[in-house]
């Protein structure tokens, strides 16, 4: 693991071993880019008019968040300049609510385009937003090798979703 622990931004390597990938079952961020009853079950934080935000069922740390645009596309260049300018707002948001419900110390934010870049999901363009703390290289390399309980998964939803709230970002934020 010496390595793993020498890079620390690395998300490639949990995409690509949870096999986030649109061949298994479509794909999961066209499935939340509309309002549903399974919102909470799917992970889905919010959305804008032209954005989703929803937590990676595969995170690399605890509150790993992805931004996409709603339409089901892999062409950085053809998004136009509003759905750009979303997904940084959505970031700049996703991190504040995450720095403050989950107390982050530090952010990656970043984009894996293409498989040979390490995209789990290579059809659908998605903005990460990883949280990170003093510290955490020992429970990223341990985070690797297990299984993420679900109900961390939720309760760093509910968490995100709490403080944005507080913040008036967010859900918080459309009227
Ligand atoms: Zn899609």
């Amino acid at each position: 693991m010496a390595e793993f622990q020498q890079n620390l931004w690395a998300p490639w390597r949990m995409e690509y071993v949870a096999g986030l990938d649109e061949r298994d079952d479509g794909c999961f961020l066209c499935r939340s880019a509309v309002p549903s009853p399974n919102d909470e079950r799917d992970l889905v934080l919010w959305r804008g008019p032209r954005t989703l935000v929803i937590m990676n069922r595969f995170p690399y740390t605890s509150g790993h968040v992805l931004i996409a645009p709603l339409p089901h596309t892999a062409e950085f260049e053809q998004l136009e300049d509003e759905v750009l300018l979303e997904m940084m707002q959505q970031a700049r948001d996703a991190k504040r609510a995450i720095q403050h419900g989950l107390k982050a110390d530090g952010f990656n934010v970043g984009m894996n385009i293409a498989r040979c870049a390490g995209a789990g999901l290579p059809g659908h363009l998605h903005l990460h937003v990883v949280p990170r703390w003093a510290g955490d290289v020992n429970f990223m390399a341990v985070l690797g090798d297990v299984k993420v309980i679900p109900q961390a998964l939720t309760a760093s939803r509910q968490a995100i979703l709490d403080a944005a709230q507080a913040l008036g970002l967010g859900p918080a934020a459309t009227p």
